[in-house]
């Protein structure tokens, strides 16, 4: 069956539908492949309308990110227990312009240390993978903690740049709530701001994972999710309210349930 276009009527036939949930794929990570939410998404429904159960899909994709966040919290535990050892302090990041003197919108939005430091993270993933690439010939068919290693790999590879793009539009959308004095209620930078910590975390987790792989340099993978976890807590403290940000569908209490 090839890709079928969806015509006008049958757009606006799609869009009265019941099941799918207003503005759901505004503050979700873009991976629909891996969503939990697709059967209930008219976006993923125009693009993929011949798909064939999405519901089936859907609830292995949840059954999927509650595994990752099981590992998520085992590490989070970790990281409270060695803070001293492995805690970052991403102040010492460093800084080629002084914020305070950069007017562009952009620039400052570049330099601040949340876009400095997931920028930071992207590179530091990508020379971790060109480094580690045999390690993938090896280990890609096992599979530990029913999370194979290529899954954790892609979870990592999705989020690369994507918390670096959405932490700079969160710093952005404040900046500039910030400048029209807007305190408008739900803030979409806290939007933009809780999908990065979300990536942040499964980022965590995947990396958690990974490291059950790893029969030497460990410590290699354990600086990442310090470095991580610093970024977490870091965005966690410019966007207070970001964690509580209510995203349709995913967060919210779905009234046609
Ligand atoms: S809500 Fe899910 S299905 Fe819809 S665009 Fe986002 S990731 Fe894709």
């Amino acid at each position: 069956m090839g890709g079928k276009v969806v015509n006008r009527d049958r757009l606006k036939k799609l869009a009265k539908e019941k099941r799918f949930i207003p503005g759901v794929y505004n503050y979700c990570d873009r991976w629909c492949e891996r969503c939990p939410l697709t059967s209930r998404c008219l976006t993923f429904s125009i693009s993929e309308e011949e798909f064939s159960d999405p519901e089936a899909k859907d609830t292995r994709n949840e059954a999927f990110w509650n595994k990752l966040s099981g590992i998520l919290g085992e590490t989070l535990e970790l990281l409270k227990e060695s803070a001293e050892k492995w805690g970052i302090e991403l102040e010492t990041l460093d800084t080629t312009d002084d914020i305070e003197a950069v007017k562009a919108k952009e620039v400052a939005t570049e330099n601040h240390l949340l876009s400095r430091a997931a920028r930071r993270y992207s590179q530091w993933v990508e020379d971790w993978f060109n480094e580690k690439e045999t390690l993938f010939f090896e280990t890609a068919a096992a599979a530990r903690e029913g999370i194979s290693l290529e899954e954790t790999s892609e979870v990592i590879r999705w989020y690369q740049y994507f918390i670096c793009a959405k932490l700079m539009r969160a710093v952005r959308g404040k900046a500039e709530e910030e400048e029209e004095g807007c305190d408008e209620f739900p803030s979409d930078a806290d939007g933009s701001a809780k999908i990065a910590l979300i990536a942040i975390d499964r980022s965590i987790a995947a990396w958690a994972a990974i490291r059950q792989y790893i029969t030497d340099s460990a410590e290699g993978v354990i600086n990442i999710i310090a470095f991580l976890d610093s970024l977490r807590q870091a965005a966690e403290k410019a966007f207070p309210n970001a964690r509580s940000f209510m995203r349709p569908g995913f967060d919210s209490i779905d009234p046609d349930d």
